[in-house]
């Protein structure tokens, strides 16, 4: 096997093809990693092995084997040395129940005994596998299948990191169960996208592998006076009024500079090294930009390219999205109008012209017919939102139809700078999955906005920001003059109305609901990014559970 002239492979990635050839791809080709409990787990118990007969941890390569990658241990016994991979769980049980290698530990042992023959020059005729959590080693004898077996995996791995497409989900389930990317591959939703024709009471069940929080949360600097700075590993918050807030890596997702706050360079470094955003929004909420990590997303950018390439599939995706946005205003008026059947009354028209407005988007070949749809929709269900203002929140609060550059009013000002946040959040998400934001399906790059996150944003309007202002003003929350300014004909949040409606609005991000086409519960913040990943479904072979978000 002449392997000279291309990269050598990891043993590490070799085990990880014998468990899953998807978990290979997107682990060395798209280069996406995710450190759980079980690996953290797993490099402890290798910190913790200095047994003294060992002699621990030795990098080696090997271009003509095609092989690169750190033995745990070696030992020698009989003046004939051999590998030891040591393993935190358990081993596997043949019929007899003796003590097995798992398939991709057997592989992993084979290429360091492979290794180790070929740096040494010396014969190595046995590895062995230590599971801890039996208390059990297994040996491996190094002949001529294994040796074969390590070849095969070697080739098969250059033929994937040569292609562009994703390989299946495994079918083997119970794999799944215990993959640190189960959030990242959703192999759950890739079978549910096989069932998507069946009605929603015939298709199974889906396992819970996607989390239902984010574990991080954004941090929004929003004094003009304050500094994010770098203390250790930890992010600081120094601002002149206040104590300095310090801020654990793993506690933030990103962080949101508004007005004039400002980041140090050491702290940029830092929030490179650990894939935190920073992003830049102006007091008003408009965003100005972001500052993201190296994402290696060059796979994920073709398919996506080829995927929306094709006019007719960019059009089913935004049909889809616009019916989904309509269904979602409307629903949200029934549900807020469903106890006061005199406002019901009030706005039955505007209902009626939206139920027309979604029957019109589902019949849409074009893109200008779909975007003549939302518009009606839209001006129907902005009049139709100012009857459900409670009348005890102020005439101040009511709005007047969608003004958004300036707004005209209190409401339309909470509602820009909601939708300004929500944004944010999308291009985040976007960003994390590794698509491309500025390449979408029905939004067109006429502005400095990015078409895809634009797109993304009209599953989310109603049910983050639409339904958290309009609760907000009816719990009258937001004071007339003390949370608003009012320059001219145009109003702005104040300071302090700013840092309020964050609030309500980091709140709502964290509310679950049940998704419908996933049938399972997770919060707000969680969904975007779900979608996301969802959308990239949709031209990666496993389509149909894009944009089915609805609210009851
Ligand atoms: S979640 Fe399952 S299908 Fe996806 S990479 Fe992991 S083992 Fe493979």
């Amino acid at each position: 096997m002449s392997t000279a002239n291309e990269p050598t492979v990891r043993v590490m990635a070799l085990h990880a093809l014998a468990y899953c050839e998807r978990l290979f791809y997107l682990e060395e080709v798209e280069e996406i990693r995710v450190a759980d409990a079980a690996i953290w787990a797993g490099r402890r118990l290798h910190q913790e092995l200095d047994e003294p007969e060992d002699i621990i941890t030795l990098t080696l390569e090997d271009e003509t084997l095609g092989i690169r990658g750190r033995l745990d241990a070696i030992r020698r016994r009989d003046g004939s040395l051999y590998p030891v991979e040591h393993k935190r769980g358990r081993c596997k049980k043949d019929p007899n129940k003796q003590p097995q290698a798992w398939d991709s530990d057997r592989l992993q042992a084979l290429a360091y005994a492979m290794l180790l023959e070929s740096h040494t020059g010396q014969a190595v005729v046995e590895a062995r596998v230590r599971y801890h959590a039996s208390n059990a080693t297994v040996r491996i004898p190094v002949d001529e299948q294994g040796r074969s077996d390590v070849t095969a995996a070697v080739l098969r791995a250059r033929q994937l990191s040569s292609t562009t497409d994703r390989p299946p989900v495994t079918s083997d389930e119970r794999k799944c169960i215990r993959c640190s990317l189960a959030p990242v591959c959703l192999p759950e939703e890739s079978r549910l996208a096989d069932t998507v024709e069946r009605p929603a009471d015939q298709r199974p069940a889906p396992l819970r592998l996607y989390p239902p929080d984010h574990e991080r949360r954004s941090l929004h600097v929003v004094s003009h006076r304050a500094r994010v700075g770098r203390s250790s590993d930890s992010l600081s918050v120094t601002d002149p009024d206040k104590k300095v807030e310090r801020f654990s890596c793993r506690e933030v997702s990103d962080i949101v500079l508004h007005g004039h706050a400002q980041i140090t360079t050491q702290a940029l470094r830092l929030c490179a090294k650990e894939g935190i955003p920073v992003h830049w929004v102006t007091t008003s909420g408009a965003y100005l930009g972001a500052f993201t990590g190296q994402v290696n997303a060059v796979q994920r950018r073709i398919r996506q390219y080829r995927g929306l390439a094709g006019d007719d599939f960019a059009i089913q995706l935004s049909r889809r999205l616009i019916v989904a946005k309509i269904e979602l205003q409307l629903r949200h008026l029934l549900r807020s109008s469903r106890k006061n059947g005199g406002v019901r009354d009030t706005i039955a028209s505007d209902l009626d012209n939206m139920r027309q407005a979604i029957k019109g988007a589902a019949g849409s070949t074009e893109r200008s017919q779909l975007m003549g749809h939302e518009g009606t929709a839209a001006r129907a269900y902005f009049r139709a939102l100012a009857g459900l203002v409670n009348p005890d929140a102020g005439a101040e609060m009511v709005p007047s139809g969608r003004s958004r550059r300036p707004p005209l009013d209190r409401f339309n000002a909470l509602l820009s700078f909601g939708y300004s946040l929500l944004y944010r959040d999308v291009v985040s998400a976007v960003m994390r999955v590794g698509l491309e934001p500025a390449f979408g399906m029905l939004h067109q790059p006429h502005s400095a906005a990015y078409p895809l996150a634009l797109d993304i944003m009209e599953l989310f309007r109603v049910p983050i920001v639409d339904m958290a202002v309009l609760g907000a003003v009816n719990r009258r929350m937001f004071h007339p003059a003390q949370h608003f300014t009012v320059t001219g004909h145009q109003v702005w949040l104040s300071d302090q109305g700013r840092r309020r409606f964050i609030s309500v609005y980091e709140r709502r991000k964290q509310e679950e609901h049940r998704h419908p086409a996933i049938g399972y519960t997770l919060s707000y913040a969680r969904m975007i990014e779900l979608e996301v990943r969802l959308l990239e479904k949709e031209w990666s072979g496993e389509p149909g559970l894009f944009a089915q978000l609805r609210i009851r």
